[in-house]
C-alpha cells in the first residue's frame, strides 16, 4: 500500500510533521524545500506531489504547468499557506494541471493523512468515501472539543506550578506537575497541537528533574518552567485558533455523524424509503447505528465497508429467494461467515421461514417493527455474533486522549468501551469481558503497572493482552512495563499506523490461541472446558431471563466395532464428519462440542425439547446418508443416539441438566440406537425386540455390537 510521495514546502516543521504522519500510514515521502527543475527529480515514479503554494524563490504553478507538459502523470495535492491564498489560486489553477485536492493550512495532520489516502485510492465506493467522511467529521469534532477544554488544563497546569513552587521539596506536588504535563502531552499531541505537546513535553522532563537538584538548580528550573509554561499558553491560543479556522474549512459538517462506530451496528436492507427512515428513528432512540441500504447490490457494498454486527434483511414478496440469496451472499464476505441474520416480512409464510433458517437465520420478524421488538432482536443478534468485532477496553485518566484512541480503532472495526476511573477497572471488565486492553501508566491513586500486576492475579485476565500507552520512555519504564505483566509498550501520541498494526497483530494472536485451546483439532468442535463455560453461562441468562434452553448428548453407534471393522482412521474420519455436519447445521447461537471420545453435546438457547428433536432427528437422517470408507475403501453407514434435556424442567443445574440427558441416551441405546429420547418412559423388554429386528431389516454395518452404554 506504500506510495511514494513528494512533500514539497518551504517549512521544514510542517513537512517533518506531515512527513511523519504519511510514512506512518506506510509512505515512502521525500521532502524537498526547493522546486528543482522537473528533470532534477525522477517525478515519473512519484504517485503523489503535495506542494505547497506560495513556494520561496519559485512559481509554484509554473513548475506543474511544466511538469504536467513534460508528462507527470502523478497526483497533485495543492495546500495553500492560508485561506486567503487559496482563494486567490483557485482561479488560476486549470484543468490541465489536474490537481486533485486543494487545501490550506493550517492542517490537522491525522486528517490531511486520510485525505491523502484517499486521493490516492481512486477506487472508492461512494460508501467507503462516506464512511472516511464520517471518521473525519468524529475526529474534528473531538479535536474541537479538547480545544475548548484546552486552555482549563493549561490553567491547572498553572496552578500546580504555583503549589509546587510554595511547598519546595514536596515530591507529590511535583508529581502532580509532572502528571498534568503528561496528559497534555499526550492527548494534545494525539490530536494534533504540536506545540503545546512539545512544551508539555519540556515541563514534564523538568519537573521530573527537579527531586535530584540542588535549591539553585532548582530556582533557574523553576524559571524555565514559568517560561515554558507562558510559551504552551501562547501556543495553546495559536493552535486552538488555528484548529478553529482548520475546523470550519474542513468539508465536513460538525457533528451529527451519520455513522458512530461506537455503537452497535445493524445493516438493514429494504426497498421501502419509509420502513428504512423508521428503523433509523428507532436505531437512534435505542443507540444502534443503523447502515441503510435499499437494493442489494448497496447492502454488500455497505456490509464491505462497515464492519457490522449483524443483518436485518427485509423479504421481499415477490421474490423472497433473492433475500434469502442475499444473506448467503453477505455471509460469504471474509469476516462474515457468522454474521448473525434476522429476516423481516409481511406475509411471513412457513416455507419462507423454513428458507430463512437455512440461510441462517437467527430470527424472523413480522412488520410493522416495534420498537420493542427492534431492541429485542438487536439485543439477541448482537449477543450471538462469536468471535466478531474485536473488543477493545482503554484505560487511561484522560477521556480526551481514551476517546481518540476509541475512534481511531472504532474506525478499524473495533468495539471499544473506555474507562477512565481505574478503580473501577474490574467491574468494567466483568460486565464488558475485553479481548486485548489498552492501559495508561500514569493514572490518578494508582498506576497501569499496578493495575496490570493485579490483574495477571486473576486466572480469567492471565492472558488478556496488554498494552501499555504512555509517554514516559525511559528504559526503566519499558522494562517495567513487562515486568508488570504488559505484553507491549506504545509510546504517547500515538494516534498512528503502529497503534493500529500492534493492536490487530495482539488480537489475531490471542484469538489464535484461544481457538487452539478451545477447540478439538478432529471434529472443529468447542472442547468440553470450553463449551462447559459456555453452557455455564448460558444457564445463567437463561435464569436471569426466565428463559428456557436444552441440551442434548450425542453418541455414535457401535463406534468401537467402526474401529475395530474399518481402522482408527476410519473412525476418525466419522467424528470429523459429523463434527463437520453439526457445525454446518443449526443456528450461529447454538453450541457445539465435543464432549469426549465419541459424544457430542449440543445447546440450543429459547428452544424447547420438540424442537430440539426436531432438528437434531433431521441431522440423524442426514448423517446416516453420509457414506464413509474404511481403510480397505468398504463402504459403510453409520447413526447416533441422543438424549435431551430443557431448562428448567428437567433440572435447574448444568450438572443435572447432562444426568437426565446421558439417561435419555442410554435409554436411546437400549430401544435400537439411531434414535434421539426425550422422555423417560422405562425401557420395555419386547418392544426393543421389536425395534431390533426393524434395525436388522435396513442393516447397514455394523449392525451386531452388544448394547455397550
Ligand atoms: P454404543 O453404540 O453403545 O455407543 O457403542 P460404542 O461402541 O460406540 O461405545 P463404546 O463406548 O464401547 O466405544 C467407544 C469407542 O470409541 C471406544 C474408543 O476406542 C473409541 N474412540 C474414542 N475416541 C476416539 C477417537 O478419537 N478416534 C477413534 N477412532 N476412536 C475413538
Ligand atoms: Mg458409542
Ligand atoms: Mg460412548
Amino acid at each position: 500500500m506504500g506510495k511514494k510521495i513528494l512533500l514539497l514546502d518551504g517549512d521544514l516543521q510542517f513537512s517533518k510533521l506531515v512527513s511523519s504522519v504519511l510514512e506512518g500510514r506506510g509512505h515512502n515521502v521525500t521532502v524537498s524545500t526547493v522546486a528543482s527543475h522537473p528533470g532534477d527529480l525522477s517525478v515519473g515514479e512519484l504517485d503523489l506531489i503535495i506542494l505547497s503554494s506560495p513556494l520561496p524563490n519559485s512559481d509554484d504553478l509554473e513548475w506543474l504547468t511544466q511538469l504536467r507538459q513534460e508528462g507527470c502523470l502523478a497526483k497533485v495535492i495543492l495546500v495553500a499557506n492560508n485561506q486567503d491564498h487559496l482563494h486567490h489560486l483557485k482561479p488560476k489553477v486549470s484543468k490541465d494541471l489536474s490537481v486533485s485536492l486543494m487545501v490550506h493550512k493550517p492542517l490537522i495532520p491525522y486528517i490531511f493523512g486520510a485525505q491523502v489516502d484517499r486521493q490516492l485510492d481512486p477506487d472508492q465506493s461512494e460508501a467507503a468515501n462516506q464512511k472516511m467522511k464520517d471518521f473525519e467529521t468524529m475526529f474534528l469534532a473531538l479535536v474541537t472539543k479538547y480545544a475548548r477544554v484546552l486552555p482549563n488544563r493549561i490553567g491547572e497546569l498553572s496552578q500546580a506550578i504555583e503549589k509546587a513552587k510554595a511547598n519546595p521539596g514536596d515530591p507529590d506536588m511535583t508529581g502532580e506537575v509532572r502528571g498534568l504535563a503528561h496528559k497534555i502531552k499526550g492527548t494534545g499531541g494525539s490530536l494534533g497541537f504540536r506545540l503545546v505537546s512539545e512544551c508539555m513535553g519540556f515541563i514534564e522532563d523538568a519537573a521530573a528533574a527537579l527531586p535530584d537538584m540542588t535549591h539553585e538548580e532548582q530556582l533557574i528550573a523553576w524559571a524555565e518552567l514559568d517560561r515554558k509554561l507562558v510559551e504552551a499558553q501562547l501556543a495553546g491560543e495559536l493552535e486552538c485558533q488555528e484548529i478553529a479556522q482548520a475546523v470550519s474549512n474542513a468539508d465536513v459538517k460538525v457533528p451529527t455523524a451519520p455513522h458512530n462506530p461506537a455503537m452497535t451496528r445493524i445493516l438493514v436492507v429494504d426497498d421501502d424509503k419509509q420502513f428504512l427512515d423508521i428503523i433509523c428513528a428507532l436505531g437512534k432512540q435505542r443507540l444502534v447505528d443503523i447502515v441503510r441500504a435499499s437494493n442489494h447490490k448497496e447492502a454488500i457494498e455497505q456490509a464491505v465497508v462497515y464492519p457490522l454486527d449483524a443483518a436485518l434483511i427485509n423479504v421481499v414478496p415477490a421474490d423472497p429467494e433473492s433475500s434469502f440469496r442475499l444473506a448467503r451472499s453477505i455471509r460469504e464476505l471474509p469476516g462474515y461467515e457468522n454474521l448473525p441474520l434476522a429476516f423481516i416480512s409481511g406475509q411471513a409464510l412457513v416455507k419462507d421461514r423454513v428458507e430463512a433458517a437455512h440461510a441462517g437465520a437467527s430470527l424472523y420478524l413480522d412488520k410493522p417493527l416495534e420498537s420493542d421488538a427492534l431492541e429485542k432482536a438487536v439485543q439477541h443478534l448482537v449477543n450471538i455474533r462469536q468471535g466478531g468485532r474485536p473488543r477493545i477496553l482503554v484505560c487511561d485518566d484522560d477521556e480526551f486522549f481514551a476517546n481518540t484512541v476509541a475512534l481511531v480503532l472504532r474506525n478499524e472495526g473495533m468495539i471499544v468501551r473506555t474507562l477512565n476511573d481505574p478503580s473501577k477497572i474490574l467491574e468494567t471488565m466483568q460486565e464488558y469481558p475485553p479481548e486485548l486492553m489498552l492501559l495508561d501508566v500514569m493514572m490518578p491513586g494508582v498506576t497501569g503497572f499496578e493495575v496490570c500486576r493485579m490483574l495477571r492475579q486473576i486466572p480469567r485476565w492471565q492472558d488478556l493482552p496488554i498494552i501499555f500507552l504512555t509517554g514516559q520512555t525511559g528504559v526503566e519504564a519499558r522494562l517495567e512495563a513487562f515486568r508488570s505483566g504488559g505484553d507491549d509498550y506504545l509510546p504517547k501520541p500515538v494516534v498512528n499506523e503502529e497503534l493500529l498494526t500492534r493492536v490487530s497483530v495482539r488480537l489475531d494472536r490471542a484469538r489464535m490461541l484461544k481457538d487452539r485451546s478451545d477447540k478439538d483439532t478432529t471434529t472443529g468442535l468447542l472442547l468440553r472446558r470450553a463449551f462447559s463455560e459456555q453452557l455455564s453461562a448460558i444457564l445463567a441468562e437463561a435464569h436471569r431471563l426466565k428463559t428456557t434452553f436444552t441440551i442434548c448428548l450425542l453418541d455414535v453407534d457401535h463406534f468401537k466395532k467402526v474401529n475395530d471393522t474399518y481402522g482408527h482412521l476410519a473412525g476418525d474420519k466419522v467424528l470429523a464428519g459429523l463434527g463437520q455436519l453439526l457445525s454446518r447445521r443449526f443456528r450461529v447461537d447454538d453450541l457445539r462440542g465435543r464432549w469426549g471420545g465419541e459424544e457430542f453435546m449440543l445447546t440450543f438457547k429459547r428452544e424447547t425439547k420438540a424442537t430440539m428433536l426436531l432438528a437434531v432427528n433431521r441431522v440423524l437422517d442426514e448423517f446416516r446418508a453420509i457414506e464413509f470408507s474404511g481403510d480397505k475403501g468398504e463402504v459403510f453407514h453409520n447413526s447416533f443416539s441422543g438424549g435431551i434435556a430443557e431448562y428448567p424442567i428437567d433440572g435447574e443445574s448444568v450438572f443435572e441438566l447432562v444426568k437426565v440427558a446421558d439417561a435419555r441416551l442410554y435409554l436411546a441405546k437400549k430401544r435400537g440406537r439411531k434414535m434421539i429420547v426425550v422422555d423417560d418412559v422405562p425401557f420395555v423388554e419386547e418392544e426393543v425386540a421389536d425395534v431390533e429386528s426393524q434395525g436388522r431389516v435396513e442393516a447397514e454395518k455394523p449392525s451386531e455390537a452388544k448394547a455397550s452404554h
